[in-house]
């Protein structure tokens, strides 16, 4: 599966001789450290992120070599021209009991690579976003493939988070920068940055029972207002109002179900007026009155 993670470019600078040594057997030439720019990037770790997916930290090792050699591109534009930045190096660090890959990159100076470096030494492009295939995804409740076995990520099961460890890295993909303004730190980034669902904000705040609860009374909700459009296209179908079905239904979606009541009782009164034995049908009473009328 593919799998799309954010990370964050710090700045170095000129690189070692060691890293100009890996940067020309990467670019087959021979370039000077003066024309070259090194900023480093950590990219995946082996936590638990918000998409309740983390990688399997013996998988890292792996998926590091990956990376060696993949470009940097601005805002998932995959141009030749735009695939400035290399990754040269990755190594897999542990700090904190967090394991995580840190891969060092080069920009070449001049040009379109000044501005690029310029933004990173200011934070702009500070948030990367990088890809990767991963072959297998395992359930960290009871081991057995994602997806196949009932558990769900984010929910709990006897007290433990249920997440999906992704293994046996296949590819790794293009990282892209993701334009930020600097003055925004990576915290406040993580609420800004894109829009949470109600269903997520659940799942990060435990309030899963809550948030099912919600949706169950909403879908009844959404079967009421069903029943209740249905009746007010059928009456004023039976009233004849010289309207196609189909444009009956679109003004009646774009009513809210509080307007749908008095309109259908209002219709009601109408088709009981017009139709007074029709409207019956339904109801023990009308029932009564087909016999009757069919009796007389
Ligand atoms: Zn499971």
């Amino acid at each position: 599966m593919e799998v799309k993670k954010e990370a964050a470019a710090v700045g170095i600078g000129v690189p070692t001789a060691a890293q100009l040594e890996k940067i020309n057997a990467l670019a087959k030439g021979s370039l000077t450290g003066e024309q070259v720019y090194v900023f480093s990037v950590r990219l995946c770790d082996d936590q638990v992120d918000r998409d309740f997916e983390r990688f399997d930290g013996e998988a890292l090792t792996e998926l590091a070599k990956l990376f060696v050699g993949r470009s940097g591109v601005v805002d998932h534009k995959w141009s030749a021209e735009r695939q400035l930045a290399r990754i040269f190096d990755t190594e897999v660090l542990e700090e904190n009991g967090v394991r995580f890959i840190k891969a060092w990159a080069y920009i070449r100076r001049g040009g379109a690579g000044d501005e690029w470096i310029a933004d990173i030494e200011a934070g702009i492009k500070k948030e990367v976003s990088v890809g990767c295939s991963m072959g297998r995804s395992v359930c960290s409740i009871c081991g057995g493939e994602y997806g196949s076995c009932g558990h769900r990520k984010g929910e709990y099961y006897e007290g433990e988070l249920c997440c999906a460890i992704l293994r046996e890295p296949v590819d790794a993909y293009e990282f892209s920068f993701v334009a930020v303004p600097a003055q925004r730190d990576a915290g406040v980034l993580k609420g800004m940055g894109r829009r949470v669902s109600l269903k997520e904000l659940a799942e990060e705040f435990g309030a899963q029972e809550e948030y099912r609860g919600l949706w169950k009374l909403s879908r009844l909700g959404q079967q009421y207002q069903k029943q209740l459009s249905d009746e007010v296209v059928r009456l004023c179908l039976m009233l004849g109002l010289k309207l196609e079905e189909p444009v009956l239904r679109c003004a009646v979606e774009k009513l809210a179900g509080s307007d749908l009541v008095p309109l259908r009782d209002a219709l009601r009164e109408r088709a009981a007026e017009k139709y007074p034995v029709q409207l019956q049908l339904g109801t023990v009473r009308g029932e009564e009155a087909l016999e009757s009328g069919y009796l007389i």
